[in-house]
């Protein structure tokens, strides 16, 4: 399954052996899977020369031209979906049907960037000087630093790549230490899909050093990042020396509100899929539940039901819903989470306790918890993992202000039926992303992105390649 290709990086269009060798590892059995190459300062260095070089002429190809390679890989990516998805849950553990959802989720990002490239418009601004006239360019920015984050080893590289490519700007990605064989896979497809030299380039190994040296060099002119807010304050203070454009998607802590005339099945179905895909580990995840007093009982016993039949287990297993938490951090946090909770005053009502299954990786029991208070950490933090801490509310004021109480501001979701009470909820909170009886705002045509310590920046849509557009503003005199 694994080739000489996979334990190499990719610089230039040629796959080069590095001497030092990472081991990857199956989350779900803890078992090693294969070695990858562990590059630093150097290769990225090298591969950040390389990218320059390509930018001449990538960026001066037409957006057809370039749309056509982007074409070329989304279609070998949708036909290869069966053996990258059987990839992506060996390296990151969630279900299978989840990982080929995943990837012809992220085929469709390139298909849309395809599109998308032969549409990078500029303006004419009428004057108000008549010796004038006034045009803006679009033109890229220059080569790009991408670094993903493991919980959608597919997806993120391509919702990144496809737009930054699409655009005319080149590429050195750097995926996640723990899932970079996905990206590897992507990388190969690119190369099949006859990607010019230089274009792309793939370094996996020390994030620090790698990140360090796309930070240092001022030929990086952007760096797109999807991880922890800790990291992207990182970078962002980093990037201050040579002024780099920053597109960052960072944590969230998304409140889901359910207000008294909300379709309860719906609902209950939703909530499960906001909670529990991925296992929990999206930054868009569901985090804390608001459901109205009125409807709580019924919702609560209803949800509850739906969870305790989730199965646990290995995801190339048929029917299992959740696979194994992504390491052993990972689960002493979702366990602090818990802990905190119950030292507070929460009531478990399904889970908590020890996974009892025979496999080795760090899975946990999908968890149920009502006796909320705004106090424990579960409310606060990031959990990246499956409990549902639920609170009630009595009134729409008072649960939105509890909503945005955070400083984190990237998706939020609310059920209803009636119409005025969604578009008042959706105005008032101060996210990036409302979802209205919807949980699955991650599309390749519409903009993705948060506020406040979210980030900045959105990916998807027109709004995700000009991100990765200078908008130059010519001036012309005319006599
Ligand atoms: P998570 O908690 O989701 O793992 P991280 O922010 O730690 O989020 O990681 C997201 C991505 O950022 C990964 O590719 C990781 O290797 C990378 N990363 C972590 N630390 C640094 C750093 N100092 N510089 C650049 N990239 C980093």
């Amino acid at each position: 399954m694994f080739d000489k290709q996979t334990k190499s990086i990719f610089i230039g269009g040629k796959w080069i052996d590095v001497q030092e060798k990472e081991t990857i590892y199956n989350p779900t059995t803890l078992e090693p899977i294969t070695e990858v190459a562990y590059g630093g300062a150097q290769e990225t260095e090298i591969a950040i020369q390389a990218a320059s070089k390509a930018f001449t002429v990538w960026s001066d190809m037409t957006g057809r031209q370039r749309s056509r390679v982007l074409y070329k890989a989304s279609q070998l990516m949708l036909e290869e979906a069966d053996r990258l998805g059987e990839i992506l849950t060996l390296e990151q553990g969630k279900p299978l049907n989840e990982a080929i959802g995943e990837v012809k989720g992220a085929a469709n990002f390139l298909l849309w960037y395809a599109e998308e490239a032969s549409r990078g418009y500029g303006e004419w601004i009428p004057s108000s000087i008549k010796s004038k006239r006034m045009l803006v360019i679009p033109q890229p920015v220059g080569v790009v630093g991408a670094i993903t984050p493991w919980n959608f080893p597919s997806s993120m590289v391509t919702r990144k790549i496809g737009p930054a490519l699409a655009a005319g700007c080149t590429v050195v990605l750097k995926p996640a230490p723990e899932t970079p064989l996905s990206a590897i896979e992507i990388i190969k497809i690119f190369d099949r899909a006859g990607m010019p030299e230089g274009v792309v380039n793939l370094v996996t190994g020390d994030a620090q050093a790698i990140g360090n040296a796309l930070l240092l060099d001022k030929d990086v002119r952007l760096l797109t990042f999807t991880g922890s807010t800790a990291v992207g304050k990182y970078l962002m203070r980093e990037s201050a020396e040579h002024v780099k454009k920053l597109s960052l998607e960072l944590g969230g802590h998304a409140p889901s509100i359910v207000f008294d005339d909300a379709d309860i099945d719906l609902a209950t179905n939703l909530v499960l899929a906001s909670k529990f895909r991925n296992n929990g580990q999206t930054c868009i995840c569901t985090n804390r539940l608001y459901v109205h007093e009125s409807i709580a009982d019924q919702f609560t016993a209803l949800l509850t039901e739906k969870v305790s039949q989730l199965k646990v287990g290995s995801g190339l297993e048929e029917d299992v819903d959740l696979g194994p938490l992504i390491n052993q951090q990972a689960l002493e946090k979702v366990q602090s989470h818990l802990k905190d909770a119950i030292e507070k005053g929460a009531q478990v009502v399904v889970g908590g306790g020890e996974w009892e299954g025979n496999l080795e990786g760090c899975f946990y029991n999908p968890s149920v918890l009502t006796n909320v208070s705004d106090d424990m950490l579960i409310m606060n933090e990031e959990t990246f993992g499956p409990i549902i801490p639920i609170q009630t509310f009595r009134d729409e004021e008072e649960v939105l202000h509890k909503a945005n109480d955070t400083d984190y501001g990237l998706a939020a979701y609310i059920f209803t039926e009636s119409t005025n009470q969604a578009i008042r909820a959706s105005e008032k909170l101060e996210f990036g992303i409302v979802g209205i009886n919807d949980v699955f705002p991650a599309v390749a045509e519409a903009p993705f992105g948060g506020i406040k310590q979210s980030g900045n920046g959105k990916e998807g849509g027109h709004h995700g390649m000009d991100e990765f557009l200078e908008k130059k503003f010519v001036s012309i005199g005319i006599s």
